[in-house]
C-alpha cells in the first residue's frame, strides 16, 4: 500500500506503525471478541486502556500529581469558554496575548465572560511576529495569562515559556508533545487531539489541581473542569476510540524516544524546510525567523496565480494538504510527529523541481 506524505493542519498524519495496529486490532482487541470502539466504556477493557494512555501521557510530559490529565470532548474551541467559566472565580480580569487566528478566538470568547486585557499583539505586523516580552502591559492581578504557543494559521511558536506571576494557560493544540515542557509552569495547558496526539475528538486538558472549586455558578456540569476530575473524564460517555487511538500515538513516542528524540527530530526537519525556502527567490516565508513554528511551516510562491497548479501537481506527487488556511492562502506543510524527514526531503525536491520547472 502506497501512503501519500499528508502535510494536513489537523486532522493531520498518524503514524503508520499507529494504523496498522488499529487496523489488526479493529474488529477483535486482545481477543476479547469485539472492538474498542463497541466496548463499554465502564468496561474494565475500556478502563484499562483508558487510564494506560491516561499514565503514558502523563510520562512523556512528566505530569506531577498536582494536575489533573482531563480527556475531554468539543475540541480546543470548548476551552476558549471553559477557560474563563473554571478559572476567572471572582476575578473581573484576565490577560491574554494575540499573536493570530487562534489567539483571537480565545479572546472574543472569553469577553463574554470578563474583562479581557489584551498585554500585546502582532496583529498590525500581520501576525509575523511574537510581541517582546518586556513590552506586555501586564495587568495587575489577573485571574491568569492565555497564551497561544504555537499558533497553527501564521506559523508562529514562542521560543520561551512567559514568566508572570498569574496561573499561565496556554494552548498547545498544535505542539504539545513535539518537544519536551516543564508543565510544573502552567495552570493550564489544553491541546486538540487532531495534530500531535490522535483522532479529532478528544482534547487535552492538564490543570493545577488548586485552581479547581471555583467555577462559575451558571457553568454547564460539562463545561464543569471538576465534573470530569471526578469522575476520571467518564461523566458521560467519552470518545473510546479517539482515546485507545492516542493511546497507541503515546505507545509510539515512547518507543521512537519520547518528547525529547521528538524534538530533536522536529528541529532537524524544520531547519531543513526554511533553510530550503530561505535560499530559494522563488518561495518565502513571513516569519520572523526567531519565532518560526517547527510545526506549521507557511509559504508563498513568487506569482500565486502558480498556485492551483502547483497544488494539483504536489497532489499528483502525493504530498497532499499543502493549501494554506482559507483565511490567509497561500501555502502550509504541517510537519507534526508523525509527518516523517522523508516526507520533508520529498516535498523539499518537490518543491525544487517545481521552482526549476517554473521560477
Ligand atoms: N487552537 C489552535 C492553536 C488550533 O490550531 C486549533 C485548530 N486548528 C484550535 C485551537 C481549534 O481546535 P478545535 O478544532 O479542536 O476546536
Amino acid at each position: 500500500m502506497a501512503r501519500a506524505y499528508n502535510f494536513c493542519a489537523g486532522p493531520a498524519a498518524l503514524p503508520d506503525e499507529v494504523l496498522f495496529q488499529a487496523q489488526e486490532e479493529i474488529a477483535d482487541w486482545h481477543g476479547v471478541g469485539t472492538s474498542v470502539m463497541e466496548m463499554s466504556h465502564r468496561s474494565k477493557e475500556f478502563v484499562s486502556i483508558a487510564e494506560e494512555a491516561t499514565q503514558d501521557f502523563r510520562d512523556l510530559l512528566s505530569i506531577g500529581d498536582d494536575y489533573e490529565v482531563l480527556f475531554l470532548q468539543g475540541g480546543a474551541s470548548s476551552q476558549f469558554s471553559m477557560i474563563p467559566l473554571n478559572l476567572l472565580g471572582d476575578n473581573p480580569v484576565a490577560d491574554y496575548v494575540n499573536t493570530g487566528q487562534w489567539s483571537k478566538k480565545a479572546i472574543a470568547e472569553a469577553k463574554r465572560y470578563c474583562d479581557v486585557n489584551v498585554v500585546a499583539t502582532s496583529e498590525s505586523q500581520n501576525f509575523s511576529t511574537v510581541p517582546a516580552f518586556e513590552d506586555w502591559a501586564l495587568s495587575d492581578n489577573p485571574a491568569y495569562l492565555h497564551y497561544t504557543p504555537n499558533e497553527t494559521i501564521g506559523g508562529v511558536e514562542f521560543d520561551y515559556i512567559p514568566e508572570v506571576k498569574a496561573p499561565l494557560v496556554a494552548d498547545y493544540s498544535s505542539s504539545i508533545l513535539s518537544e519536551s515542557l516543564d508543565v510544573s509552569k502552567f495552570g493550564l495547558i489544553y491541546a486538540g487531539a487532531q495534530k500531535n496526539i490522535g483522532p479529532a475528538g478528544l482534547t487535552i486538558v492538564i490543570v493545577r489541581k488548586d485552581l479547581l472549586g471555583k467555577a462559575k455558578d451558571f457553568t454547564p456540569a460539562m463545561f464543569n473542569y471538576e465534573t470530569h476530575a471526578k469522575s476520571g473524564s467518564m461523566n458521560n460517555t467519552p470518545p473510546t476510540y479517539s482515546w485507545y487511538l492516542a493511546g497507541l500515538v503515546f505507545k509510539w513516542l515512547k518507543r521512537q524516544g519520547g518528547v525529547s528524540a521528538m524534538a530533536e527530530l522536529n528541529k532537524r526537519k524544520a531547519e531543513k524546510l526554511y533553510g530550503f525556502i530561505d535560499n530559494s527567490a522563488f518561495y518565502a516565508n513571513p516569519v520572523e525567523p526567531r519565532y518560526r513554528s517547527r510545526m506549521n511551516v507557511p509559504f508563498t510562491l513568487a506569482d500565486d496565480q502558480l498556485d492551483s497548479v502547483f497544488l494539483k501537481k504536489a497532489d499528483e506527487a502525493k504530498l497532499l494538504n499543502l493549501a494554506g488556511h482559507r483565511s490567509v492562502g497561500g501555502m502550509r506543510a504541517s510537519i507534526y510527529n508523525a509527518v516523517s524527514e522523508n516526507a520533508v526531503d520529498a516535498l523539499i525536491a518537490f518543491m525544487a523541481d517545481f521552482e526549476k520547472a517554473h521560477g
